[in-house]
């Protein structure tokens, strides 16, 4: 047998094998794992030793890397690191290596560090990685990336994220034929689903996510992937209330653990039974239950350690509590390291916990600085959960944005300028584009059943223009509107201003494009000490900006171009020298008597800019007014 496996693994990786790609032999392991992580770790560890024997260090490489990953799964995140570090060190000699060889690297480093280390540190460059992936083809890498995304945002609450991605893993293990990632995308909708339904949220239905999960997998062994669905069925089944059967799961996803020799996995289904006697009053047979876990627990390490070890301290003071047993102060004392480590999970409920079982020691003090200290570490979290939501909106809304301003930026230097009025239909074209595309992000945004808070957050979050931190085109354009209906109700003046700057393009060519971004951010910042408290610019897209002016009239906007032109000329712009200041112009346009709609007035601002253009610029020009009626 050994030596049958030591041919295999000549032929695949012996001398000769072309650089870079993933040894099939190591994707057959990586898929074994879904069912049976410890045999596939055994596998690994034969090649592994037969490639040290070869000293083949490209085939210890991968098979280093096949060790943290499958380690990573099994929560062993100490050896896990400890095979990523000998990889590492392998590549490192290995002269030029390709860029798939160290993302696959990076992702496996990622991957063992996602338990020790701060999560929302850590996900950023598993997006970097993500799309590095995705640029150079690597579908497989890529969705294993998204994989690793999706448990990331779920263990940082970070929901609605954490449902997109889900979806991508489905999508992407679909798309590679590969049934036990589609399985774990179904998974994480369960959690989800089920974590809603505890938050308060209604019609969300996590059995039936496991139940396609179940469906996926068909007759496929995957015996792991089928313990974390049996032990999730029992979480949801708690939630329920429905108890009885919420133990027989666990139960199953015990066994299945042990079957597996998976100490984590046992660990975490003992958990899971501990609450669920709990909920049923039975805090007696939930003492040898969480200390067999806190003893599986300890094998793994520190990391592995710290991710569960809070919950199970909190379990055993709510049985000590309600046991009223005379363990309960040493069971607090044990405690405090664990819900002062920042890195440990579950830190709040341990110190609910701990709080009551203060209580129930009779020292109130303590208890009530417990329960403060709880509040402030339940609302660290939520913070960090948002912060994580909104910084993957903002990169999402860019991204759209961009988009957007690209291709109005390429239509327009496609067109000729030649035809007024082509150039006005563009606009208003232009604009319904930039409009839908702005709607559709909010429709990427607001994706089932998100709550109203949440939608006005993400408001908020795509009013502001990122470089000159500016209002933006959805937010000038609102204001605008909004101003503009309310001039019409009341008769009052209405005035708005296209601005353009002359020659940009010659900016960005002289100086470099930074130069030109800090003549925009300058400009906003000007702008903002000139004009007057109704006043409202925005940036309308590329070097063009929207002035609003609700109450001014045609006649007084000179003044406004002039204080615009005069503070703007006289103030430095970084990377620009003096004599090469840049100038803007201007074009005006009044509401009158013409029943008028912003797109119909910015078009005629729009014309009457194109006149100070071909007027020399560095000017204002006005829409002539119509007759008042
Ligand atoms: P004119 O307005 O006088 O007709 O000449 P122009 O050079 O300004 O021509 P146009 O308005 O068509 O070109 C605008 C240029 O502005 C093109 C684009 O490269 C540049 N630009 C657009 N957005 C940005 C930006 O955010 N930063 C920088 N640096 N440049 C930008
Ligand atoms: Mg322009
Ligand atoms: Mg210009």
């Amino acid at each position: 047998m050994r030596a049958l496996l030591l041919l295999l693994v000549f032929t695949l990786l012996g001398p000769g094998r072309a650089l870079g790609a993933m040894p099939p032999a190591m994707l057959v392991q990586m898929q074994r794992a879904d069912d049976h992580p410890r045999e596939a770790l055994s596998q690994i560890q034969l090649q592994l030793d037969a490639a040290r024997v070869m000293a083949d260090d490209e085939a210890r490489f991968w098979w280093s890397l096949a060790a943290a990953r499958v380690l990573a799964k099994l929560e062993q995140h100490g050896q896990a690191t400890q095979n990523a570090e000998t990889a590492a060190a392998l590549l490192a000699r290995v002269s030029a290596a390709p860029e798939p060889q160290r993302l696959w690297l990076q992702l496996a480093e990622l991957d063992a560090q996602a338990a020790l280390n701060d999560r929302a540190s850590l996900l950023p460059q598993v997006a970097a990685l993500r799309s590095r992936a995705e640029a150079l083809g690597e579908a497989r890498l890529a969705c294993e990336a998204r994989g690793l995304e999706q448990w990331m945002l779920l263990d940082l609450r970070s929901d609605d994220e954490a449902w997109l991605m889900a979806e991508a893993v489905e999508r992407c293990g679909q798309a590679l034929g590969w049934p036990e990632q589609v399985a774990s995308g179904q998974l994480t909708f369960a959690i989800l689903a089920r974590q809603r339904l505890a938050d308060g949220s209604t019609g969300l239905q996590p059995q039936r996510h496991l139940t396609q999960a179940l469906d996926t997998l068909g007759p496929r062994p995957a015996r792991f992937l089928r313990s974390l669905i049996a032990w999730e069925s029992g979480i949801v089944l708690r939630h329920q209330k429905q108890l009885e059967p919420a133990l027989l799961q666990l139960q199953q996803a015990r066994s299945l653990s042990q079957e597996l020799d998976d100490s984590a996995g046992v660990a975490a289904a003992n958990l899971e039974m501990a609450a669920v006697l709990l909920a049923l009053s039975r805090p007696g047979p939930m003492l040898p239950l969480l200390d067999e876990a806190a003893r599986l627990l300890a094998t793994g390490g520190e990391g592995d350690l710290a991710y569960r070890m809070p919950r199970v301290m909190q379990l055993k003071i709510e049985a000590l509590i309600r046991l009223a047993s005379p363990q309960l102060p040493a069971a607090i004392e044990q405690a405090q390291r664990w819900s002062a480590d920042v890195n440990a999970g579950n830190r709040t409920d341990l110190q609910h916990a701990m709080a009551k079982a203060y209580a129930a020691i009779g020292r109130p003090v303590a208890a009530y600085e417990m329960l403060r200290t709880a509040i402030q570490t339940e609302q660290l979290a939520r913070t960090a959960a948002r912060d994580t939501q909104l910084q993957r909106l903002q990169a999402r809304y860019d991204n759209v944005r961009r988009d957007a301003e690209n291709a109005e930026l390429r239509l327009r230097s496609e067109a000729s300028r030649l035809q007024l009025q082509a150039e006005a239909d563009r606009r208003q074209t232009l604009t319904a584009g930039v409009v839908a595309l702005a709607a559709l992000a909010l429709v990427g945004f607001t994706f089932g059943g998100r709550e109203l808070a949440r939608r006005r957050r993400m408001a908020a979050l795509v009013l502001r223009d990122d470089l000159t931190g500016m209002p933006n085109r959805r937010a000038v354009q609102a204001y605008a509107q909004e101003q503009l209906a309310q001039a019409q109700r009341l008769g009052l003046p209405f005035t708005l201003a296209v601005i353009d700057f002359d020659h940009f393009k010659q900016v960005n060519d002289r100086f470099g494009h930074p130069a030109g971004d800090a003549v925009l951010r300058t400009f906003g910042q000007v702008a903002g000490g000139v004009l007057r408290g109704q006043d409202r610019l925005g940036r309308w897209g590329g070097e063009e900006w929207l002035l609003v002016m609700p109450g001014t009239r045609l006649a007084e906007v000179d003044a406004v171009f002039d204080r615009l032109r005069e503070r703007f000329a006289i103030t430095l712009v970084p990377g620009v020298p003096v004599e090469a200041r840049c100038t803007f112009s201007m074009g005006a346009a009044e509401l009158d008597s013409r029943a008028q709609d912003l797109d119909a007035l910015v078009a005629a601002a729009d014309t009457a800019l194109y006149r100070a253009k071909q007027d020399g610029r560095n000017q204002l020009a006005v829409a002539p007014r119509a007759e008042a009626a």
